[in-house]
């Protein structure tokens, strides 16, 4: 599906991952989070663009602070928390990066791994968006 997606959309978009950190976060609301936590993928940019974001440095368009990792090399990252026992992946502001998340799940799924899977973005998505995202998340 996300490679047929990348092609439908005409590039190569969904190769590259945008990335400010991946890491294990215990900050989520305790109903999501629960004990074993949550290893958030944080991507760069955002599709809202706030003036007062408190993310800023990693959410504007312009220069963010951002690694630029593939599908594989963000799969690892996230295996290895997994492993630790982690057993919830979050995409943190995933809008403008639909291609992508699909690409990270289905190649965890590939390799076994079948975590929950949390959408955490700014609400501000299309319909079709989250239609497209149904059987992921
Ligand atoms: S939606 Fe959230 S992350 Fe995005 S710019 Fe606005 S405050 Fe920042």
């Amino acid at each position: 599906m996300s490679k047929g997606l990348v092609k439908k959309r005409g590039g190569n978009c969904g190769v590259e991952q945008h990335i400010s950190s991946i890491c294990v976060h215990k900050g989520e609301e305790p109903v999501i989070s629960d004990k074993k936590s949550v290893c958030n993928i944080f991507f760069s940019h955002c599709n809202m663009q706030c003036s007062y974001c408190q993310n800023y440095e990693i959410s504007n368009n312009k220069n963010p602070i951002e690694k630029i990792l593939t599908t594989n090399q963000v799969v690892e990252k996230v295996i290895y928390h997994l492993n630790q026992g982690v057993n919830k992946v979050g995409f943190v502001s995933p809008s403008h990066m639909l291609a992508q998340v699909i690409d990270i799940i289905e190649t965890l799924k590939q390799k076994g791994y079948s975590p929950v899977f949390i959408w955490n973005s700014n609400g501000y998505d299309k319909a079709e968006t989250i239609k497209m995202l149904e059987n992921y998340i």
